[in-house]
């Protein structure tokens, strides 16, 4: 941190659904942030909005081409950098305070490490990242609460936490809404399509992601995310279904206590806590319906393995360990992409994903470069499933 109370923010995935709920936070409250840097993949036309509005020092493209051109279009008024060997450089600049991992996909995982490694506050969205590299970046944590979840669910366990000890719980609840397809029968999602996915209830969010939650396997990764950042055992995390999307988690302790984390359905409420920690911020500045729960909205149920195959795929991985959570990611990320382009079916997804699951048959990773190997395996094995 500098001398004054401003916190300067590295966001990477800035033009992202994610990243645009950080800066509207850092829109509310000039006075808490600023932004130090930003990094994207190639979305050219929203950078350089973003540039103009928020004057960063450095900007990360992971995309050369974009780099360049985003170079010729703004000329020196900020550094541009270029390519994903840059992402280390950028999350451990002396110049941040805190780093935002927003990004989609796996390949902030090594500067995660490193931004760890150099002490960064750190606000984490990047689910798969933590699912695939947990082992080797949790003991990296220095100091409590140095790793805020920025993910809603995971926001709320962080929250419901706090003060308690982790040895006094009893078991933790993620909450899923169920998605677009939570009343289909079998033989109607046989034939969704990746339009008919793409139309989440009540969360607005990347592609990848929505897709995650219309099969559930959004929530499946989530439950491996939770047994990773807050270091529990399988059995201890499990998932809920609640359309009403107003209860984030619950946790229940030792002493049959359940704590319950709710707010609205709002990305911008979770950031601002991970974002402002140990301060809450007062977000009655932004315009949100107002919070109110009746016995309508509180409902929850058990999800269906069956017409969700995905999410008992996950707690099957959850439960193995070892090389699966790696194998689970990059199968599932190739499988979604099949899918959007319309070669494999939405029910064929967690067939794709068994199959990468079932043929590996090589060892236990020690290490985050095997970690990072096997996904690469998983993604490459899925691919030819795919064809
Ligand atoms: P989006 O698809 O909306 O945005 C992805 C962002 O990541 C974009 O800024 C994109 O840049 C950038 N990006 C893509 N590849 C790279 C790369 N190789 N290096 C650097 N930046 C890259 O995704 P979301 O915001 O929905 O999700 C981001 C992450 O947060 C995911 O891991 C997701 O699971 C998690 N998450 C999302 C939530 C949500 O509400 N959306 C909720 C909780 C977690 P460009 O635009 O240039 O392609
Ligand atoms: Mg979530």
């Amino acid at each position: 941190m500098t001398n004054s109370s401003i916190t300067r923010l590295c966001i990477i995935g800035a033009t992202g659904s994610v990243g645009s709920s950080v800066l509207k936070v850092c829109r509310l409250f000039p006075d808490k942030f600023s932004i130090h840097s930003l990094c994207a993949h190639k979305n050219i036309e929203t950078m350089l909005s973003l540039i103009t509005e928020f004057r960063p020092k450095k900007v990360l493209m992971t995309d050369h081409s974009a780099a360049s051109e985003l170079r010729s279009r703004i000329g020196d008024s900020c550094q541009i950098m270029g390519g994903l060997e840059s992402l280390e450089e950028l999350a451990t600049d002396s110049g941040s305070d805190q780093i935002i991992f927003a990004s989609s996909g796996t390949q902030a995982i090594t500067a995660l490490q490193k931004a760890l490694m150099a002490n960064k506050n750190i606000s984490l969205a990047n689910k798969e990242s933590i699912v695939v590299a947990g082992p080797w970046v949790m003991p990296l944590v220095r100091r409590q609460d140095q790793l805020r979840p920025l993910d809603s669910e995971h926001n709320a366990i962080w929250q419901c936490l706090r003060g308690e000890e982790t040895k006094t719980v009893k078991r933790i609840f993620l909450t899923a809404s169920g998605g677009p397809f939570r009343n289909m029968s079998l033989k109607e999602l046989e034939v969704v399509t990746p339009v008919m996915a793409g139309k989440h209830p009540v969360w607005k969010m990347g592609q990848k992601i929505t897709i995650d939650s219309a099969t559930l396997m959004n929530k499946g990764i989530e439950l491996i995310e939770a047994m990773n950042l807050f270091e529990l055992h399988h059995s201890k995390v499990k998932a809920v279904v609640h359309p009403g999307s107003l209860v984030h988690g619950m946790v229940e302790f030792t002493d049959l206590t359940v704590k319950l984390m709710a707010s609205y359905p709002d990305m911008t409420l979770p950031a601002a806590t991970a974002m402002a920690f140990p301060e809450r911020l007062d977000m009655s500045r932004i315009s949100l319906p107002e919070f109110n729960l009746t016995p309508l909205n509180l409902c929850f149920e058990e999800p269906d393995l069956v017409r969700f195959p995905c999410l008992g795929l996950a707690m099957e991985v959850a439960a193995r360990g070892g090389p699966y959570p790696a194998l689970l990611v990059g199968a599932d990320e190739i499988a979604v992409e099949s899918f959007i382009r319309g070669e494999i079916s939405f029910m064929q997804i967690a067939t794709v994903i068994r199959k990468v699951l079932e043929s590996y048959s090589g060892k236990d990773p020690v290490d985050l470069e095997e970690s990072i190997f096997i996904l690469e395996w998983a993604r490459n094995k899925a691919r030819l499933l795919c064809k």
